[in-house]
């Protein structure tokens, strides 16, 4: 599933090459990923320049001349391309942007869970949908509010998108793991030197995941993801990567926060 790390290098992909360019053509190819009708879509961006490229959480937009934008939301198997002839169209593009250059951006979603909508601005958008501030861009000082309001647990806490937007699963693991924080504290528990790690985490495996564009087969030995996905890239021909990284002899565990997949080190991680 795409997450915030693969967004962001969608967004970096999109903004190379559609920014200063002219929308020639809008073709839907199954109107099954649109959430805004077909022909308001068409007359919103025929003619109109694209001028920039932002992002919040696991949504990426693209601005238009006339201040709108577009939003791309990619479900389970969303993902972007480009080409310039038809026969190279890559397989399940569901929407083609043509652009004055004679590229043309794919949006591909073979199980069509992605959506494409026009929303009148980025806030307007963030408000509709209730979403927190974007996780690479979230405070310490508005993680600490948001989180010492809440009685639930941690991870899931972590994982509500009106909190802070973009953190998923694996993400939310990591970043405890990298914390040292169990995921079954209660949030308003957390002290002021935890607040700090946990935010320090936060940025720490969200820039990783996007130096190594989502590829966590590239990602450092010290990451908890590679016992997640049972992987020894990191670790080659040993079993190293199924325990802590920093305990060698201790597994790492798989339990289930909120019916959601955990993997914590029950020494870096203590239930309190
Ligand atoms: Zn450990």
């Amino acid at each position: 599933m795409p997450e915030l790390p693969e967004v962001e290098t969608y967004r970096r992909f999109l903004h190379e090459l559609a920014v200063e360019e002219t929308v020639a053509a809008f073709e839907v190819k199954d109107r099954h990923v649109l959430a805004t009708d077909e022909q308001v879509l068409r007359t919103a961006l025929v003619g109109r320049r694209i001028t920039g490229t932002s992002r919040l959480g696991k949504n990426c937009f693209l601005h238009l001349s006339d201040g709108h934008v577009l939003v791309l939301h990619f479900g389970m198997t969303g993902d972007v391309g480009a080409y310039r002839d038809e026969a190279d169209a890559p397989r399940f593009t569901r929407v083609a942007l043509h652009l004055g250059s004679g590229l043309r951006l794919a949006f591909i979603d073979p199980r069509k869970f992605g959506r494409i909508r026009l929303a009148e601005s980025v806030e307007a958008y963030q408000q509709a949908k209730k979403l927190g501030p974007d996780a690479l861009a979230i405070t310490t000082k508005q993680l600490h509010t948001a989180l010492s309001r809440r009685k639930s647990l941690l991870k899931p806490a972590l994982l509500d998108q009106h909190l802070t937007a973009g953190l998923g699963n694996w993400i939310v693991d990591e970043v405890l793991f990298q914390a040292r924080i169990h995921p079954e504290r209660v949030a308003a528990t957390l002290t002021e030197a935890e607040f700090s790690s946990l935010h320090a985490a936060i940025q720490l495996v969200l820039r990783t995941a996007i130096k190594h564009e989502a590829n966590y087969r590239t990602f450092p030995a010290s990451f908890l993801i590679h016992a997640r996905e049972w992987d020894d890239s990191a670790t080659p021909g040993t079993d190293a990567h199924r325990f802590c990284p920093r305990h060698r002899d201790t597994e790492i565990v798989k339990t289930y926060v909120g019916g959601r997949a955990t993997y914590t080190c029950p020494i870096c991680q203590p239930e309190i």
